[in-house]
């Protein structure tokens, strides 16, 4: 090991920057998440810096470094771009033993900064030793991402037990199997999407009783998917699927997010179309009770947001009646995810002062919609499940007052490598779609925004079959 990590208390502790400059200005920005009393020494400062002393954040010296500066200093940054104050500095840090940094140079530290995750209290550090910083910081990223944001708040909450559980248990070994079964349990994953008050009765009534009957419930995650791209998942989501004992999802979640699921999970389809429902929403909403009844981790995978044409209230109304505990991820909605990778602005100043999502399905060769209003100016109409009833949609527009020249499109497979935009307007769509071989899932959009596609659309992909 090249260099030995430890954790330093800096708090309130004299710490000496030589130099002003904006290197200086990011180096004060870490260490002062530690609160430590910062000196500046510089002839001058640049703005960053003359603000935080402006504000009583660090104080200054302001004139060239001398061995002097280094009285009662507990660590040593040097950041200016003379490499001979540079050395100057190591030099005198090195004859009193302090801990020194020069930044950018390896052989003048006897002390680097490594790459930090703060989920404070939690902290994770990431060092190469110096050899290569863009590889740490990517390091870092991924952690990043890896560590739910609320691990600092969990952390903190265990904490609030940690004298209670000593008294409870106060053989070590049996304090430790307490510890493992909370932290594996239920109660970890109730503070990062924020219920800690259910995870903090839940720790106590582990306490208290030994164990408790939510202690045996699984629960169940109703998780936004997204559109298909499986880069679109939130973190929320990809944590939850990568610990699932059991998946549930339809039609509409893409292949790709579904290789993101832990291997060891159950999969289930449970697949809907269009005029038919494979399984029966109910009893969708009474699997998903039992299954986090037998103690199982449950995850119920949406095609875009589950709160959206998603009937994602109907199943957690089941669960919630049945105490069964739940959490709603978002997701990317279609509309969303299909008009960013169309270049088609949902809104915009000169077109658009709101948008509508609206389902077009059609019920007896009908849709039941107030086409009075669709048919206002200055918005966007997004249409979910809009396939079928596309002519009597474009029809029903025109009719009740949009002009028949008014911009449509319709987006198949958006967000996936086949995506595949058609645009017409309302008197032509019908047709142009009619001719061509349509892949669902499709998406109409109907707007003045769609004519801005032909400038704005990035996203195209090169379809390999
Ligand atoms: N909860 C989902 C919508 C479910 S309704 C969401 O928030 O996106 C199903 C309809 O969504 C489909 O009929 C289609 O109109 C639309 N849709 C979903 N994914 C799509 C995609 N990748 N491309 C185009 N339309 C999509």
């Amino acid at each position: 090991m090249d260099y030995f990590p430890i954790f330093l208390d800096i708090k309130k502790r004299p710490v000496l920057i030589v130099g002003g400059g904006e290197i200086a200005a990011r180096k004060v920005a870490l260490l002062q998440r530690a609160q430590p009393q910062i000196t500046v020494v510089a002839p001058a400062l640049c703005d960053t810096l003359a603000e935080l002393l402006a504000q009583g954040e660090i104080a200054h010296r302001a004139s060239e470094f001398s061995d002097d500066d280094l009285n009662g200093c507990a660590l040593v940054v040097a950041a200016t771009d003379d490499a001979v104050v540079n050395r100057a500095v190591y030099d005198a840090a090195e004859s009193r033993n302090l801990p020194v940094n020069v930044v950018d140079c390896p052989e003048l530290c006897r002390f680097i900064f490594p790459s930090i995750v703060d989920r404070t209290p939690v902290t994770v550090a990431v060092s190469t030793s110096g050899t290569s910083p863009v590889l740490a910081r990517l390091l870092r990223a991924h952690l990043e991402t890896m560590i739910p944001a609320s691990y600092g708040r969990l952390a903190n909450l265990l904490a609030t037990f940690r004298d209670k559980a000593k008294a409870r248990f106060p053989e070590m070994k049996a304090r430790r199997h307490f510890w493992e079964r909370i932290l594996q349990g239920p109660a970890t994953e109730m503070v990062f999407s924020g219920r800690e008050e259910d995870a903090t009765q839940l720790i106590q009534a582990a306490l208290d009783g030994g164990e408790s009957t939510a202690d045996k419930l699984g629960e169940v995650a109703l998780v936004g998917a997204g559109p298909g791209d499986p880069d679109l998942l939130t973190f929320r989501a990809l944590r939850l699927m990568q610990q699932a004992d059991v998946v549930l999802y339809d039609r509409l979640v893409s292949k790709e997010v579904l290789d993101l699921v832990r291997r060891e999970a159950d999969q289930i389809y449970v697949g809907k179309k269009r005029d038919y429902h494979s399984v029966r929403q109910e009893e969708i909403n009474q699997t998903l009770a039992d299954l986090a009844k037998q103690g199982k981790r449950v995850v119920r995978l949406k095609g875009g947001d589950p709160f959206i044409f998603g009937r994602g209230g109907e199943e957690i109304a089941t669960l919630a009646a049945q105490g069964v505990p739940f959490q709603v991820v978002p997701g990317i909605t279609a509309a969303s995810g299909c008009a960013s990778y169309a270049g088609i602005p949902l809104t915009h100043r000169d077109y658009a002062q709101s948008v509508r999502f609206v389902t077009g399905q059609l019920k007896d060769g009908t849709i039941n919609l107030d086409w009075h209003s669709l048919a206002q100016p200055q918005q966007t109409i997004v249409i979910y499940m809009g396939l079928q009833g596309l002519p009597v949609i474009c029809e029903q527009l025109i009719k009740h007052g949009a002009a028949a020249s008014l911009p449509a499109a319709l987006i198949q497979q958006g967000t996936t490598v086949h995506q595949q935009v058609l645009t017409g307007t309302l008197a032509t769509l019908a047709d142009i779609v009619a001719g061509q071989e349509v892949q669902a899932p499709t998406l109409l959009i109907v707007g003045e925004v769609v004519s801005l596609h032909d400038k704005l659309a990035w996203f195209k992909p090169i379809t390999v079959d």
